[in-house]
């Protein structure tokens, strides 16, 4: 049974799983940035394992921070979506009409050391999500993926229709393919289901207002955010990864997006949920189309922050590519979206954060 007051249907409400996270907090911030009134509620499930909460705060510092940038509230509840009891109280509580589900463990070279864990949150999590959602008749779905589906390049740039699942080196990597196959399946077996999986190239960038931004726990993994840090004086000096790739400077080659562009590109997708006849399984590529080495983006966080970036040249990592951008057509013509923002803009927006932020969160 969905939610009603007095027989009256309450407001709708969009959930978003992991909604504290960096992605998932974008999204939430475009979200509302984009209501003019109270026209769907936020309500956000997050078990913080990868976000931070000051002491004596009900909620994490990233969604009390979008609460003043946005003046609007959010309804968040501290749970991890394996438990079904506590994710059905959610449903019972709140009138969800669709969710968009960010909550997953996502540290490639960790998912190496530790699959059983990955499989279980990513993998069991989805499904414990999507069992919660039939049972209260909840059909429509926005995923958070990856181009990391699509393995090693067979061609470039990388359409939806490039074969996925092949090659994949990483538990995280298939655990994002398993989900896709699992939705794919639970769309034929029930014609119901409305599934939009955002094939995500690389998300980067905070919010204009440098507030929120991406702050990973520890030495970070990804390219941008350890730049930012050896910007801000908190790592001494780069490691890039190779400089033997078949790329015109030798360094790997990627699809840099603009995280604020990555949240509209969700909001876009939402409405085809609005779409007479759309139904099954989507997967829509979010990228720019455009790609960069890690020299290219060494030398534009240079220009935007003003400070040197020291760097050495080490081995390759394992399991990476040498060159991966998305093709944008399907995301055009389905969403009638594209990202606007600059390499220049990705740069500033990081450094806004993190010269603001030189800890995260905790400063803030
Ligand atoms: N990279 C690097 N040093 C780092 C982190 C990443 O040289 O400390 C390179 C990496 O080899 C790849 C690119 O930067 O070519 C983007 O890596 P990231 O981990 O951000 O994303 P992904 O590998 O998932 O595309």
């Amino acid at each position: 049974m969905k939610p009603t007051e007095n027989g009256i249907t309450m407001t709708p409400a969009i959930l978003v799983t992991g909604g504290a996270g960096y992605v998932g907090s974008h999204t939430v911030t475009t979200l509302l940035e984009r209501q003019s009134g109270q026209e769907f509620e936020i309500v956000v499930v997050d078990n913080l394992s990868n976000a931070y909460r000051s002491e004596g705060q009900k909620k994490p510092e990233s969604l009390r921070i979008i609460e003043e940038i946005t003046n609007k509230t959010i309804h968040f509840y501290e749970l991890d979506i394996r438990d079904a009891d506590a994710l059905s109280k959610v449903f019972e509580t709140h009138n969800v009409e669709c969710v968009i589900h960010f909550a997953a463990l996502k540290a490639v070279g960790e998912s190496v050391e530790k699959p059983l864990e990955y499989y279980q949150a990513n993998i069991g999590g989805t499904c414990t999500l999507m069992e919660t959602m039939r049972k209260y008749g909840v059909f429509k779905l926005i995923y958070s993926s990856s181009c990391t589906v699509y393995g090693e390049p067979e061609r470039l740039p990388l359409d939806e229709g490039h074969p996925t699942g092949r090659g994949l080196t990483s538990p995280y990597g298939k655990s994002k393919y398993f989900c896709e196959e699992i939705m794919k399946d639970l769309s034929i077996s029930d014609k119901k289901w409305k599934i939009i999986s955002l094939r995500y190239f690389n998300p980067v960038g905070a919010h204009r207002s440098g507030r929120i931004g991406e702050d990973p726990a520890g030495i970070p993994n990804n390219l941008m955010p350890f730049i930012a840090q050896v910007a801000v004086g908190r790592l001494s000096e780069l490691k890039v990864f190779g400089n033997d790739y078949p790329t015109p400077d030798g360094t790997g080659v990627r699809d840099y997006i603009h995280v604020e562009d990555l949240a509209e590109g969700h909001v876009k997708a939402m409405k085809l949920f609005q779409q007479p006849g759309f139904s099954g399984f989507h997967a829509i590529n979010l990228g720019t189309g455009t790609g960069y080495s890690v020299l290219e983006m060494v030398a534009a966080f240079k220009a935007a922050s003003g400070k040197d970036i020291p760097y050495r040249i080490i081995g390759r990592r394992a399991g990476d590519i040498a060159t991966n951008y998305s093709d944008v057509a399907l995301s055009h013509k389905l969403l009638g979206w594209r990202a606007v923002k600059t390499l220049e803009d990705m740069c500033a927006d990081t450094w806004r954060w993190q010269s603001k932020n030189p800890n995260g969160f905790k400063t803030s």
